[in-house]
């Protein structure tokens, strides 16, 4: 509890203590044996009111004050000083210990409110504390602590046993255990040595690590991610909006209806206007909207934070609620079902063409592309890569890649590549990637890659079925067979192959038009190639360890772990916070309505009492509910 809250807290208890005192003198009939005993108990219990409500008077006068009056603080104040003013009118019971009695409940309700906000925001910031303070930096040859926002790209840092990792970069010296929890939710933690990149965020368990920085303190991990938490905040769901703008129309309905209730029931039905009066308060207290206001955005916020402690970041309450609908899970391959980490499988190279020669072509072609293909090449290429004798390098998206190697132009990529330049290749009955190369116009043979499925690639396709998803879909570049290989090993319900990267485009755009009824459609990917389609699908989710920046960038929704089995999870999630939103919204709105039409004069069972501990009863539930979106299922 922070110290306003606990200031708040001092205070309800001493209107409570002086409350309950004056409760037992009035039942006692202490007040009527005095003379001018009515005015002596008004007076008594306008002193716990005031204690406990003057900030909600003062909120309601700025409110009229600004021209924006309609809100749970004119609610109650009008609610409260009506009861106390039905003192005034000669033949009606007095009211006084109810008007303070709402006030006091409506605030330890409101206490209760912000401690339960104030809770969940702590717990996802806690979360969230993965921002490192200072980075070490030999000077001098001494270790110094510096900011890590000082620290250039190339510079080597020295992590100690127990610190975090300030900066992305690559291990140069050093070998440890890191734990990833805070970055990906996953509690193995992963063993790094030379060469290994590491994230920022990540925790150094067993052994001291220098690390050269690959990237600048704004761009890293830990960077990125605060960014996206802090700003997940602003997109809201349409549930959220909603209920701003309901709240906005429904108080000023509210108070006409009370109104309405107060002057034309004595006209209407012949009764007492101090009984009608009594209705219309009732039926203001009732009708406070704080249970939604507050207990929905939490549900959401809640919702994003349970998210993120297993790894999966999500941009906005908006993208939780799509999320929530989706029906159909568009998938890329490369990089997302599959590990991106090709190992060749065979080379063939055609008649009299040297083999070697063949790789040496294909690995200089590929030395400055970012696909995991050419990673992959170059990874597996025994001799040493000369940058000076590349030129002209492009890549052409979903193909492959043409370069200029040692005055030749050499091709390596798929059909598609080698037919739009005129190239006949021959095929090959091996499962796999096909490579195909040509050199100046002539094909020399191709080399054929294979890549390693994810290990819960599985998994991740059987747990949208499982989860209710009606179709999965594979997405590819790669050629026909790989892809059916790959479908048939997975149980996906369909593919498509030989996609290039505006044809992925097309082939979401086709599954968001074929669809029927609410269901949204997701894309997920790993962002080479597909930062388009991410953009283009109801929901779009990155592999965020290994997807580009282009990718977490147009993602909606980012798996840290690169895990596809997080989908399923991410769904659960959200069809969990979404319940309990709509829970929230049917159980307030109905425990109200009931008891509104309680107080209304014709029936007129409703007390103040009842309003009072329903309107407080059902915030507290409400937000009771709303914090169970913080639990996450492992
Ligand atoms: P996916 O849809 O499976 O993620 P991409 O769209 O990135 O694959 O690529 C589709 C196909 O284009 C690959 O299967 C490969 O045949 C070819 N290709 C793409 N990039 C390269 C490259 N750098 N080198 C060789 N071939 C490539
Ligand atoms: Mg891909």
């Amino acid at each position: 509890m922070n110290n306003k809250q606990k200031k708040k807290l001092r205070r309800i208890v001493v209107a409570l203590a002086v409350f309950a005192v004056l409760e037992v003198l009035a039942v006692a009939g202490v007040f009527e044996s005095l003379p001018y005993g009515l005015w002596i108990e008004f007076a008594a219990f306008l002193v716990p009111y005031l204690i406990a409500g003057y900030d909600v008077l003062r909120r309601a006068w700025h409110g009229i004050a600004h021209r924006q009056p309609f809100d749970e603080n004119l609610l109650m104040s009008i609610a409260t000083i009506g009861a106390f003013a039905l003192v005034f009118f000669p033949d009606a019971e007095p009211h006084m210990a109810e008007g303070a009695a709402v006030m006091l409940f409506y605030q330890v309700g409101a206490l209760f409110e912000s401690y339960a906000v104030g809770k969940t925001r702590k717990s996802i910031a806690d979360m969230m504390d993965i921002a490192p303070d200072y980075a070490n930096v030999m000077q001098g040859g001494e270790l110094m602590q510096v900011d890590p926002a000082d620290v250039a790209v190339g510079d080597e840092i020295v992590v100690k046993v127990g610190e975090r990792v300030p900066l992305d970069g690559v291990v140069v010296s050093g070998r440890s255990q890191l734990d990833t929890s805070a970055l990906t939710g996953e509690s193995v933690p992963r063993v790094v040595g030379e060469g290994a990149s590491v994230a920022s965020g990540c925790v150094n368990m067993t052994g001291v690590l220098t690390i050269r920085t690959t990237s600048a303190f704004e761009n890293s991990t830990v960077s990125r991610i605060l960014e996206l938490v802090e700003n997940a905040s602003e997109k809201k769901a349409r549930t959220e909006n909603f209920i701003s703008r309901f709240a906005r129309v429904y108080t000023p309905v509210v108070v006409g209806l009370a109104l309405a209730i107060a002057v034309f029931s004595p006209l209407a039905f012949g009764l007492p206007i101090s009984e009608s009066v009594k209705s219309a308060l009732i039926f203001l207290v009732v009708s406070c909207p704080c249970a939604l206001v507050i207990s929905v955005p939490l549900s959401f916020f809640g919702g994003i934070g349970a998210a993120s402690r297993s790894g999966i970041l999500v941009k906005g309450s908006s993208y939780l609620e799509a999320l929530a609908q989706v029906d159909t899970v568009a998938f890329d391959k490369t990089g997302t079902l599959t590990n991106g980490t090709f190992g060749v499988v065979a080379v063939h190279a055609g008649e009299g063409v040297d083999r070697d020669l063949l790789l040496s072509f294909a690995a200089h072609a590929e030395a400055y592309s970012d696909h995991p293909i050419a990673l992959s090449v170059v990874a597996s290429y025994a001799g040493t890569i000369d940058r000076e004798k590349i030129a002209e390098v492009e890549e052409h998206g979903g193909q492959g890649v043409s370069a200029r190697v040692d005055s030749h132009r050499v091709l390596i990529g798929n059909d598609a590549l080698m037919r739009a330049e005129d190239i006949d290749v021959r095929n090959c009955h091996l499962v796999g990637t096909i490579l195909h190369v040509a050199v100046d116009g002539e094909y020399l043979g191709h080399i054929i890659i294979a890549d390693m499925m994810k290990d819960d690639a599985k998994e991740a396709i059987d747990g949208l079925h499982a989860a209710g998803v009606k179709k999965t879909v594979m997405l590819t570049g790669d050629r026909e067979q790989a892809a059916a290989a790959v479908a048939a090993e997975l149980g996906v319900d369909e593919y498509r192959a030989q996609l290039m990267p505006q044809d992925k485009v097309a082939q979401v755009e086709a599954l968001l038009e074929s669809h029927d009824g609410n269901g949204k459609v997701a894309f997920v990917g790993d962002g080479i190639n597909d930062a388009p389609v991410l953009m283009r699908a109801d929901v779009g989710i990155a592999m965020g360890g290994m997807g580009s920046d282009a990718a977490i960038e147009a993602a909606d929704i980012v798996l840290m772990n690169d895990k596809p089995s997080q989908i399923a999870r991410a769904i659960r999630i959200a069809r969990k916070t979404l319940s309990i939103v709509k829970q929230n919204i049917v159980f307030a709105l109905a425990v109200k309505v009931v008891i509104m039409i309680l107080a209304l004069p014709m029936i007129g069972i409703a007390t103040m009492w009842l309003a009072v501990f329903g309107d407080v009863g059902v915030s507290v539930l409400a937000i009771l509910n709303a914090m169970r979106c913080l639990r996450v299922r492992k």
